[in-house]
């Protein structure tokens, strides 16, 4: 397996769609096709009112290329734990229509609402996990991916869009967990709206307290965000880089080797998130894109590109926490990778 990385340096006096192509040549991208493939396309369509996503010129000349190769590509992605714009099939699809994602099919990866899904085994902190079944099902798979950072883990690239983007609610849920959320009982006044904006109706609030036991939390935002006296935390963030590399092996179990190839775009990288309508300023310069055969070299890659200590001070998370993990569970890979430039 060739775990260099190859890399179109953002540059817009050349054409960028021919220089793609040229990445594309070079790194093998479409080599883990053969005639007649299901070919998943993995990408985040995008929040409405967040503009960073990948622009569809590129993911439209990504699926002529796997056409080119005989595959039969469709875009996909799953459905979000949060309830939002992404949260069930028909949501999702009109989304994907609006942010310009018609270029082929459009298959929502875990079904109308979450409920399709394959349960694998895994290594690393989950024991299991939820793979979305179109996912599980397909038999090669892109992964296009937008480098950004993350509240949560860092970052968001390859590995992220494999854990937490090739898994149902249930699955995402799972990883969510792994991280701890605490309610410091000295600066909690019990107003209790962190209880009428969490979607479980979460916490407790007993004797003028916020108090939160409950299995049923799914660690998002919602109660952080809305708590006037910045009350309550999350604890042991490092866990979800952990859950995130978990999830991405027991995803990449569903396929046999060398049926995977990752292309990951450096560019806009904000503060947070695709999956926010808002994802804060731009923290980092555009790079370019990434093309590899290897999740873990292809993060590294970007990650050696940037000064990612931004992100990590950002989150107060390790960006690189992923990156290790994953290679530790035995991802081929380099953290520290050789890097080709295409010029
Ligand atoms: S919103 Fe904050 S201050 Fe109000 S009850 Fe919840 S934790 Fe306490
Ligand atoms: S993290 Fe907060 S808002 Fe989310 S489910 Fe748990 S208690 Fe509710």
């Amino acid at each position: 397996m060739c775990v260099t990385v190859h890399l179109v340096p953002w540059d817009t006096s050349s054409n960028l769609l021919e220089e793609t192509n040229r990445l594309y040549d070079e790194a093998g991208t479409f080599d883990c096709i053969q005639k007649g493939d299901l070919v998943a396309v993995k990408l985040h369509v995008g929040e409405l009112g967040n503009p960073n996503y990948v622009q569809p010129c590129f993911v439209h000349d990504i699926i002529r290329r796997v056409k080119e190769v005989g595959g039969k590509p469709f875009l996909t992605d799953s459905n979000t734990a949060y309830h939002a714009q992404r949260s069930n099939a028909y949501d999702h699809m009109n989304t994907a229509l609006m942010n310009g994602f018609n270029m082929a099919p459009f298959i929502v990866a875990d079904g109308l609402k979450s409920e399709n899904f394959r349960l694998v085994k895994t290594k690393g902190i989950l024991k299991e996990i939820e793979v979305s079944g179109a996912i599980a099902e397909a038999d090669a798979m892109i992964v296009v991916s937008h480098c950004k950072g993350h509240e949560l883990s860092g970052f968001g690239g390859a590995i992220k869009n494999l854990g937490m983007g090739c898994t149902p609610r249930d699955g995402k849920i799972r990883q969510h967990r792994s991280v701890g959320l605490e309610i410091d009982t000295s600066k909690c006044q019990g107003c209790g709206k962190c209880k009428e904006a969490c979607p479980q109706h979460l916490p407790d609030i007993i004797e003028g307290k916020a108090r939160n036991t409950s299995p049923l939390c799914m660690r998002c935002p919602v109660c952080i965000e809305g708590c006037p006296m910045e009350a309550i935390s999350y604890t042991h963030k490092e866990n979800l880089c952990r859950a995130l590399a978990s999830a991405a092996f027991g995803v990449l179990s569903t396929f046999k080797p060398s049926k995977v190839s990752y292309v990951s775009f450096a560019k806009d990288i904000t503060q947070y998130c695709d999956c926010l309508p808002n994802p804060g300023k731009i923290i980092l310069g555009d790079v370019g894109v990434f093309a590899s055969n290897s999740p873990v070299s292809i993060d590294a890659a970007f990650l050696s590109k940037v000064d990612y200590k931004v992100l990590n001070e950002a989150s107060n998370v390790d960006c690189m926490g992923q990156v290790i993990e994953l290679k530790a569970l035995g991802i081929e890979g380099e953290v520290k990778p050789k890097i080709k430039l295409i010029v």
